[in-house]
């Protein structure tokens, strides 16, 4: 904060590895006069302009410093992250320090290619339109991927020349903090970014309730998200940005082009990151001529995953987050059960003997569209299994959720792909695949899988406000 290393007054968190049970560390546990004095040093940088008013080339080497060295420092990044939040490294490396530097390296070449606008006014006047940054930013960011996230909230929102107060999850700081620590080791000026670890309902309140928080970004669940709004409702009317998870429809036709190929992919489209991915696939519709074979060979794709120490490169799939986030994802599977779903793959807890939270790929089918496990989020690897008999129906059912994030189709029929796209309701439709995305999309969800967009050239309206000049000539 403010460029050092600061106590908490609000104490310690304790840091345990959800690999092993182990205690690994503690990490300040911010209160709400820690949070205040992050958002004071935040706005005296953001107002004598050490950062705010560098021009966009000066604001770009910085960023791209930071790039350079997240590269550098990949692999001890990675694996403080995954010592602290579980996620397997042989996906972390890619989707965690290699995401975030692509990241910073996204926006610190965009920021010198933004432009104002001069608007068609009449002859006399001169009308222009400036981007300008917000002022502080206030960033929440969930366990998931603390990196990868945190980098698509802060590149944008430095680069625009905002200050930042990034809180961490409770379960994923100590990656950013070492991230904190590149970007002042890179010449990111004291007080420009400032993050504050500790609990949600105590550094995350104090910090959405700030009277000088401008613009408020958040990754995380649907109770989280309602909570910022009502804060900014009782504080300064911040704007409040949402990214909010999903229960997202992963349809197949039985005209995919290769039903093999399908089941590979959706079922690392659910179970990676042990399902805990807010685009994950958690709802598979299955034609139902094809309903059987598919889940025979889904079954036997995600039999074969290997769940296991994330350290270990060959795991597929590394720990589930917490005792608490385990103790969630087998209360979805029992009631899914006494539901009448059909257990056909996994279920329990498995590894216990390490000390560590893991638990088995798991299908259910026979799923009915008003079961819990057909409307809630998981955040779990845990998938429902719903079959349809039309195109129509299949829409229905796709769209029949509170949640509006990813989906997908697989169909070789190239009109019937044009019309899912159009009747989705989501931020992302993949079309024969599952998850794919890189920085040139943005990705954001409707209904109440949130507001607002991370990622392209988009997410930078976030961190900018407009501002009109309005000049008699
Ligand atoms: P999850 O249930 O998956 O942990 P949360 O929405 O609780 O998701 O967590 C996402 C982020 O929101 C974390 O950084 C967490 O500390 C923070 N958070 C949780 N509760 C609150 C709250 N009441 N106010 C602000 N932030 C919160």
């Amino acid at each position: 904060m403010d460029g050092t290393w600061q106590e908490a007054e609000g104490g310690t968190l304790d840091i345990v590895s959800p690999i092993d049970g182990t205690r690994l560390t503690t990490v300040g546990a911010a209160n709400a006069a820690d949070v205040n004095r992050a958002v004071a040093a935040a706005r005296r940088a953001f107002e004598d302009g050490r950062w705010s008013r560098l021009a966009p080339a000066a604001r770009k080497t910085v960023l791209h410093r930071i790039a350079d060295r997240i590269e550098a420092e990949a692999l001890a990044l990675t694996v403080l992250g995954v010592r602290d939040n579980g996620t397997e490294i042989s996906m972390a490396l890619k989707a965690e320090a290699g995401s975030a530097a692509g990241t910073f390296r996204y926006y610190a070449e965009a920021i010198d290619k933004v432009y104002g606008q001069i608007a068609p006014t009449a002859p006399d006047v001169l009308g222009l339109v400036h981007h300008v940054p917000v002022g502080v930013v206030g960033a929440i960011v969930p366990w998931n991927f603390p990196l990868m996230i945190g980098a698509w909230k802060l590149a944008p929102a430095l680069a625009a020349g905002n200050s930042v107060v990034l809180k961490p999850a409770e379960t994923a700081s100590l990656s950013l903090l070492r991230l904190a620590q590149i970007c002042m080791d890179c010449g990111l000026p004291d007080g420009v970014l400032n993050v504050v670890t500790g609990h949600g309902h105590v550094t995350g309140e104090a910090l959405a309730l700030s009277m000088d928080v401008d613009v408020m970004v958040f990754t995380g669940s649907g109770t989280t998200g309602r909570r910022l709004l009502e804060y900014s409702a009782r504080s300064n009317l911040k704007r409040t940005y949402l990214e909010l998870g999903g229960k997202s429809p992963n349809i197949v036709f039985a005209d995919a082009p290769d039903l093999e190929q399908a089941a590979k992919v959706s079922a690392m489209g659910i179970f990676r990151n042990a399902g805990q991915v807010c685009v994950a696939g958690s709802r598979l519709l299955l034609e139902r001529g094809i309903h059987d074979e598919f889940v025979a060979m889904l079954a036997r794709h995600a039999a074969a995953l290997k769940v296991g120490d994330p350290l270990d490169l060959s795991s597929q799939i590394g720990a589930v987050n917490s005792e608490r986030q385990l103790a969630g994802n087998l209360g979805f599977v029992a009631d899914a059960i006494a539901e009448g779903g059909d257990l056909v793959l996994g279920g329990k807890r498995i590894l216990q003997d390490t000390g560590g939270t893991y638990m088995e790929p798991t299908i259910v089918t026979a799923v009915q569209p008003h079961h819990r496990l057909a409307r809630q989020e998981v955040f779990g690897p845990v998938l429902a299994v719903i079959p349809f008999d039309t195109e129509d129906e299949a829409l229905r059912l796709a769209n029949d959720s509170d949640y509006g994030l990813a989906s997908a189709v697989w169909t070789s029929n190239l009109s019937r792909a044009h019309r899912m796209v159009a009747g989705l309701r989501a931020g992302v439709v993949h079309v024969n695949t599952y998850g794919g995305s890189d920085n040139t999309v943005p990705l954001g969800g409707v209904k109440q899988s949130g507001n607002g967009h991370d990622k392209s050239l988009h997410a930078l309206d976030k961190y900018h406000d407009l501002k009109t000049a309005w000049i008699q000539l």
